[in-house]
């Protein structure tokens, strides 16, 4: 270990790593950069903003049954949130990082550089990239500002150094380029983790964030609209990003003081089946209705609209429901990827689930809070795949692809789980509610045609049956379109 006094402040500040060449100091923030067997301080750091994370300097854990300690940390804004890279050190005196996005983390291990990588400015998401014989797709490819810092870190840090990086999957793996530094990227590989599995210890207890931020990770919090002065509520530290249903203002609730991001003049009421603020119980875990947003199909004719209800729990996080023609289904999001042997086909945990539809779907309301930024207009793609426990779903934006897992619900069971009997009705146009609109007179018009055609044909000969098929044909290919088409959210 190596340590100096801070040339502003006099404190000691020490680099527990090796590979560290900067640390920030404790008391004043100065940025040191250690060169040739002094400190040079190169102005300070801007403090991370409090994310009520339950990570801090100094916590330690198991990695791959190697023991780890966090001595740095960065925190990256990019357009639509942000996100924390902790920098790890091993007993044994090797590095790695730990990220941290809303309470999904991820751990990498440096594996050197990539002569042969694509240039960034051609990377998108869903891009293959194949290395050692594994297929790897782009998952997330995005540049983020550094916003704050603290710790030691292994290479300078400063106010707007920016951070280029893609990420690539394969099932639970992890792939990061990092092309922050050169053209020639910075190879990490690594695995999506629970923070659970890391067992680690001095990590930041619900008090601890409670005193230092005044407030608890996940509490419901109320401000007015900074806009319209309407009531708005947010979920401190996990959902700060507010669509006001009353003036659909975007207000930013991350820091101290709300922030409206845009205004939007059109202002309409949506009812909608479950409202903001419901609360359920779902296999006896409470979830309440933080946010909703209704979409629609964007491409072909199809005017199919759903409504997204995005649901909260402190301990859990976030979970969503989706109702649209088809009826209810629970939405989980995907942390191991599927393999993707084909276009048509992916496979997960042993199961195969074959392509459906692919179609765009455009935001055209939102309101409550979010833990993403959304905005009305935010258009992605979506491929459903079908299987055997219902639909996987992969969604994809300009910078990155999410995967989720889709399982019908009856809407009996919905309005039982938000106490809500009277107002869950049954979907308004389904497959079975075709089967009996349509199906059903098109079998009693096909029988009565049989009935009265086919003994004339008989003295009309081979023309009069061929006539008879045709006319079947136009009775039956409008009733299965229809059919087909309904089967879509
Ligand atoms: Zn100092
Ligand atoms: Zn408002």
């Amino acid at each position: 270990m190596y340590s100096a006094n801070c040339p502003s402040c006099g404190a000691q500040v020490s680099f527990r790593s090796a590979a560290s060449v900067m640390a920030v100091c404790e008391y004043c923030r100065s940025t040191l950069v250690k060169e040739a067997g002094s400190v040079r301080d190169i102005g300070k750091m801007a403090e991370c903003l409090e994310d009520y994370s339950p990570l801090r300097i100094g916590v330690s854990g198991n990695y791959d049954k190697r023991r780890f300690t966090l001595v740095g940390r960065i925190q990256l804004r990019y357009d639509a949130g942000f996100w924390n890279e902790w920098y790890v050190l091993f007993d044994d005196g090797s590095a790695g990082w730990l990220s941290d996005a809303s309470g999904q983390y991820v751990f990498t291990l440096p594996a050197g550089r990539v002569e042969n990588a694509p240039p960034f400015g051609q990377l998108r998401p869903g891009m293959r990239y194949t290395r050692d014989n594994v297929v790897w797709h782009a998952s997330d490819v995005r540049s983020a500002a550094c916003t704050g810092g603290s710790g030691e870190l292994p290479f300078p840090v400063g106010a707007g150094w920016e951070a280029k990086v893609a990420d690539f999957r394969s099932g639970e793996r992890f792939l990061t380029l990092d092309y922050s530094d050169s053209a020639v990227p910075d190879l990490y590989l690594g695995q999506a983790v629970e923070l659970d599995q890391l067992q680690c210890q001095l990590l930041r207890s619900d008090d601890e964030i409670a005193e230092g931020a005044g407030r608890y990770r996940g509490k419901t919090q109320a401000l007015e609209c900074p806009n319209c002065g309407g009531s708005l509520s947010y979920q401190v530290g996990q959902a700060c990003h507010l669509l006001c249903p009353s003036c659909h203002a975007e207000v930013d609730a991350s820091e101290d003081r709300a922030v409206v991001l845009a205004k939007h003049d059109e202002v309409e009421t949506l009812n909608t089946t479950l409202a903001l603020g419901d609360n359920g119980k779902i296999s006896g875990t409470a979830w309440k209705v933080i946010g909703l947003m209704k979409c629609r199909e964007t491409d072909s004719g199809e005017t199919s609209e759903w409504v997204e209800y995005l649901l909260f729990n402190a301990r859990l996080g976030f979970g969503w429901l989706v109702e649209s023609s088809e009826g209810w289904e629970r939405i989980a999001v995907l942390n191991r990827w599927p393999e993707v042997p084909s276009e048509s086909a992916v496979r997960l945990g042993g199961k195969t689930y074959t392509q459906l539809y692919r179609y765009g779907s455009e935001v055209i309301y939102a309101a409550g809070a979010f833990n993403w930024r959304v905005s009305l207009g935010d258009r992605v793609m979506i491929t459903d795949f079908r299987g055997p426990d219902g639909k996987l779903s992969a969604e994809h934006s300009a910078n990155e692809i999410t995967w989720s897992h889709a399982q019908p619900v009856p809407a009996q069971q919905v309005a039982e789980w938000f106490g809500k009997k009277s107002k869950v009705a049954a979907p308004a146009r389904s497959d079975t509610a075709t089967d009996y609109s349509l199906k059903g007179p098109a079998w009693v018009f096909t029988l009565l045609m049989l009935l009265l055609n086919v003994p004339l044909s008989l003295f009309s000969g081979v023309a009069g049956l061929i006539i008879i098929v045709f006319a079947l044909l136009f009775l039956w290919v409008p009733v299965l379109v229809v059919k087909h088409l309904s089967g879509k959210r």
